[in-house]
């Protein structure tokens, strides 16, 4: 049993009165690496990016810790343990934001890692097994048309060949910008790794989930996969006085049949499942005519695999007779695809038992956005925690989470590490 559950009443509330602090000058001191305007804006390989990696490099080795950059600019503070021979943890997040994102996504992580590998080395010193925190490049896909650069390039699921070509929306290409840091292949250490044993991320929900079960940690069971789609309908232009309605062949009408149907099913198929239509054109788009055309996306999400896939399969058959039945050409085209990613299950085990031996509420959830934790999956046995997002509101300057609940989801983190870190010896994790 960790030594957090062994604390009184007293020794705990200082703790994490100890850590609420530690974790509010962590996102206060990272959130002013950004550029200009409104909330954090901190985008792959730009100045304010690099100055917050360079200055995360510092902190860790000013903290005492082995500290080392890898050849696309994820950082790493590594804790030496006792027995070089045991796969190491590693645990973080990404420091890249969106344009005009809030403190916390990202950082949060990153700052949790931090504080939790400073206070275990302070408390107990060296680990048997070796602890490291990462500061990963990029998630967000916000200046390049990709995603999950840092943990992808860790995974082996990102390469050199595969950022070829790419470039931002000023012209400046990925290779440049990687250049302009310091970075790129040949650059420093390789960034594959494959003698990892467990990561664990600790982020924020940015959903409204937890709060609104007045619950303090989320232990996720799995990454929704997600698919999109694009639909395309023909009908016929036509004058929007003169054509009676049994005549009409009308693509926005048909769109609009369309859009009903996928709610009502998606409703009818559990909370689970979520379908969005996020963007619909329409041809000739003016209010006098009937549309002779329209198209839209089709976002789907779920968990389970099997769910997705029946999903995935009724809709096109649905719209496709609701556009025969309309006079409609129907096209759809699927343009994005990634399977659901369960977290390992020993891991969430471990984490429902710290809570419930901590007495902290906590709940299984799936999350319906993507996480570097997914990618990790694909290499080593990974872990999700989320804490409660205020009114559910992220990737805004309004994100917020309360100091209390920080400190709560670090002690979490911090216990789980010293499990894992210092208690048991065993070759595999977990
Ligand atoms: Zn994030």
């Amino acid at each position: 049993m960790g030594v957090r559950t062994r604390m009184t009443e007293s020794e705990r509330e200082a703790l994490l009165i100890r850590l609420e602090e530690k974790v509010d000058d962590f996102l206060e001191w990272l959130s002013a690496f950004s550029a200009e305007g409104a909330g954090v804006t901190r985008l792959l390989y730009s100045p304010q990016w690099l100055e917050a990696q360079q200055a995360l490099h510092a902190k860790l080795a000013g903290m005492g810790l082995d500290a080392s950059f890898d050849e696309v600019g994820n950082v790493f503070g590594r804790l030496a343990g006792r027995k070089p021979e045991l796969a190491p943890i590693v645990t973080g997040s990404h420091v890249d934001t969106v344009v005009s994102g809030g403190r916390y996504d990202g950082a949060y992580g990153i700052a949790a890692a931090c504080i939790a590998l400073e206070y275990l080395r302070d408390t107990y010193g060296s680990p048997i097994r070796t602890l490291e925190a990462v500061s990963l490049s990029e998630e967000e896909g916000s200046r390049f048309p990709m995603a999950y650069w840092g943990s992808g390039s860790i995974a082996g699921e990102r390469s050199f060949e595969g950022v070829r070509g790419l470039a931002d929306s000023d012209g400046v290409t990925f290779e440049e910008a990687m250049r302009s840091c310091g970075f790129g292949a040949g650059s420093g250490k390789a960034a594959r790794r494959e003698d990892i044993g467990a990561f664990v991320e600790l982020h924020i929900e940015q959903g409204s989930v937890l709060e609104s079960e007045g619950l303090s940690v989320g232990v996720v069971d799995a990454v929704v996969g997600q698919r999109r789609f694009l639909v395309r309908l023909g009908g016929e232009a036509n004058h929007a006085g003169t054509t009676p309605m049994r005549m009409r062949r009308d693509a926005l009408e048909g769109a609009g049949a369309m859009m009903s149907l996928l709610r009502g099913e998606a409703l009818r198929r559990g909370a689970q499942l979520v379908a969005t239509v996020g963007r619909l054109l329409a041809s000739p788009n003016v209010p006098n005519v009937v549309a002779g055309e329209a198209s839209f996306t089709v976002d789907v999400r779920h968990s389970d695999p099997l769910e997705l896939e029946r999903f995935c399969g009724w809709f096109p058959a649905a719209f496709r007779d609701a556009a025969e039945s309309r006079g409609l050409t129907f096209e759809c085209e699927e343009w994005f695809r990634e399977e659901p990613a369960p977290m390992d299950d020993k891991l969430k085990e471990r984490l429902d038992k710290v809570c419930e031996e901590l007495g902290i509420g906590s709940k299984r959830m799936v999350s319906g956005a993507g996480h570097d934790a997914q990618m990790f999956q694909r290499l080593c046995p990974s872990a999700l925690l989320f804490v409660p997002s205020k009114g559910g509101l992220s990737h805004a300057p309004e994100e917020f989470t309360s100091s209390r609940e920080l400190a709560t989801g670090v002690l979490v983190l911090t216990e789980l590490l010293y499990r894992l870190g210092y208690e048991e010896e065993e070759e595999t994790l977990p």
